[in-house]
């Protein structure tokens, strides 16, 4: 039985990776979640799951939570130093990181010093510290895994591979809501808009990010780190559909590519049984009555992708700076306090 914790379990990603593990529960057993504050939720999946330990970043709502939580045996424990902390509760094998920015970065960091695999999808950990991050898990006996649909796709599409082979790291992107759209269309555009992805049902932050183009620049930084290419080698190119995932072209100029339909939980059940390809019924991508395009991305219209290409050829403290930029703007946007071409222009400065 490999033992999971899933920190950031009541959002997008964590809720997907529950689903998962309760598909596998003969390999898979629950043992510690986290939230911020949906402590309904969080008890909900505490009394289904029965893990050892629950963690919820929000004092004050702790009470509530101890209500709800029938099982007396379930450790509950609250506040930010009990999830920076969370592998000294109890013994895991994998960790998935499905918290949303910077939160994720400390809590990472403690699971690396204690050899706990990461599946990670808080891209932002990398984005901040991806150096620091990488020479930890090189002294340390713990690996990374991407749950990134990219970075799990380039993951895939370099197996059995030799590293020195690899030419370049294509980057696939949906291009948002506003692909297409000039600067005057942008200029208009309200929170909902920005809210309805086409492809994808994910938390508010990525999704905003992924309206501005900014969740790819950070999926470059991700991977230059991930996968230790110049950031020379990596391409962005719009694929509507999100069918292709991501490719990698090798010194030969063969090309190979990871497909499906677009479903978080491919990516998460691969991070979490890796090796092992685990069998599912989920629906599967048909060539025949479909269509596959691509495009390039405007990067006058969306300067955030210019500048996460700035930052990852800077390197340094740049990639971390951008990152906070980024989260400060798309909070400010998500309660209109600015517009959205505000949110380029204050990163910029
Ligand atoms: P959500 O906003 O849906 O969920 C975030 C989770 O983290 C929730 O459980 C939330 O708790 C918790 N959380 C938020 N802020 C804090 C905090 N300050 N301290 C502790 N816990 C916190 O995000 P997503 O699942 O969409 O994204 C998670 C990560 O995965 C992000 O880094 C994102 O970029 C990445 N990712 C997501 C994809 C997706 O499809 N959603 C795809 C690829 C990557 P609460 O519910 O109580 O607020
Ligand atoms: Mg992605």
């Amino acid at each position: 039985m490999k033992k999971i914790a899933v920190l950031g379990s009541t959002g997008s990603i964590g809720k997907q990776t529950l689903e998962v593990i309760k598909k596998n529960k003969d390999i898979f057993k629950l043992e510690l979640i986290s939230a911020n504050s949906n402590y309904k939720l969080l008890a909900q999946q505490a009394n289904k799951f029965q893990p050892k330990v629950v963690i919820l970043c929000d004092s004050s709502k702790i009470e509530k939570l101890n209500k709800l939580i029938k099982n007396p045996k379930i450790e509950i424990l609250e506040g930010e130093s009990s999830l920076n902390n969370f592998s000294k509760y109890c013994v895991l094998d994998t960790v998935v990181t499905a918290l949303v920015g910077k939160s994720g970065l400390i809590p990472t960091i403690n699971a690396i010093k204690n050899n706990i695999d990461i599946a990670l999808a808080n891209k932002e950990t990398l984005v901040i510290a991806g150096r620091f991050i990488l020479d930890l898990v090189k002294n340390n006996n713990s690996k990374i895994l991407p749950v990134d649909s990219e970075h799990s796709a380039i993951f895939q599409c370099l197996n059995g591979e030799d590293d020195r082979d690899l030419e370049k790291i294509i980057l696939t992107a949906s291009g948002g809501p506003f692909r297409g759209k000039d600067l005057d269309y942008l200029n208009k555009v309200t929170v909902n808009e920005a809210l309805n992805h086409p492809n994808w049902e994910m938390g508010e932050k990525i999704t905003i990010d992924s309206s501005t183009l900014m969740n790819k620049g950070l999926e470059v930084i991700e991977a230059k780190f991930l996968f230790g290419v110049d950031i020379k080698n990596i391409d962005v190119i719009i694929h509507p559909e999100s069918i292709i995932h991501s490719m990698v072209q090798f010194k030969d100029g063969s090309i190979i590519a990871q497909l499906g339909k677009p479903d978080m939980r491919l990516p998460i059940q691969y991070a979490l049984g890796y090796p092992k390809r685990l069998s599912n019924y989920y629906k599967r991508y048909n060539f025949i009555d479909s269509s596959l395009n691509f495009e390039k991305p405007c990067y006058k219209t969306f300067n955030n992708l210019k500048l996460a290409f700035e930052a990852a050829e800077k390197e340094g403290n740049a990639p971390c700076i951008l990152n906070a930029a980024n989260e400060i703007v798309v909070s400010a946007f998500l309660r209109e306090k600015i517009k959205f071409l505000d949110m380029t222009s204050i990163i910029e400065d």
